[in-house]
């Protein structure tokens, strides 16, 4: 086991699962796509450039065309991601892995890239849902400003809340690219965050058949 995922590993022993809501989507009045793109035109001027030169007058267009899809999952409810379970699961109860699945997210500080792999585990309790749904809640979430704290804390807990199983394991690594492209510059450095509920906290075993699936 790397060092990072024994910090995890001993971290999930000592913490507790808070009952914080995370999953509400702001209720914000939006402003218009024209709005939008003006706010681009300011930014190429703020930098130096000329909005109006034939490289960029396309640009706000396609600027805001591109954060419409970096951020449409303030538009989509993870909750109702989870909600078409099945039942008929031929009383398996145990753990259902999804693995390294890659997402874009984009950091709430900076507003650039973050880029990362999710591992996200569960123990069905009488609940099942397809494994795609798991990497779309992923998506979700991902699709929205975020920290990497903060997106590990909603996979986790929207499974906990909707499915109700025997306990939710997500483990996220990810690079920020406010890291890696600014700032300290630190290159090929990732993040590694996690958050555990019910038998992955409580169960030395569970947790570590989970965490040794972690590449
Ligand atoms: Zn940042």
């Amino acid at each position: 086991m790397t060092p990072a995922l024994q910090a995890i590993d001993t971290m999930a022993k000592r913490t507790k699962s808070d009952d914080r809501k995370t999953r509400a989507r702001p209720k914000i009045e939006r402003p218009s796509r024209a709005e939008v793109e003006a706010a681009f035109r300011t930014i190429i001027r703020w930098t130096g450039d000329d909005p109006d030169r034939e490289g960029l007058l396309e640009t706000p267009a396609r600027a805001a065309r591109a954060y419409e899809e970096f951020f449409k999952g303030y538009d989509q409810d993870p909750v109702a991601i989870l909600r078409k379970t099945f039942e008929e699961t031929a009383g398996y109860d145990e753990m259902v892995v999804l693995r390294g699945v890659r997402f874009e997210s984009h950091c709430e500080h900076h507003i650039v890239p973050i880029i990362g792999r999710a591992w996200v585990a569960y123990v069905p309790n009488g609940r099942v849902v397809g494994i795609s749904k798991l990497a779309r809640l992923v998506e979700v979430y991902a699709k929205r400003l975020q920290i990497q704290e903060k997106l590990t804390a909603q996979v986790a807990d929207t499974i906990q809340e909707v499915l109700e199983p025997q306990g939710v394991a997500v483990v996220i690594k990810a690079q920020h690219h406010c890291m890696t492209t600014r700032g300290v510059h630190k290159h090929d450095t990732d993040m590694v965050t996690s958050r555990m509920t019910g038998v992955f906290r409580d169960n030395t075993a569970t947790r570590q058949e989970f965490l040794s699936l972690i590449d």
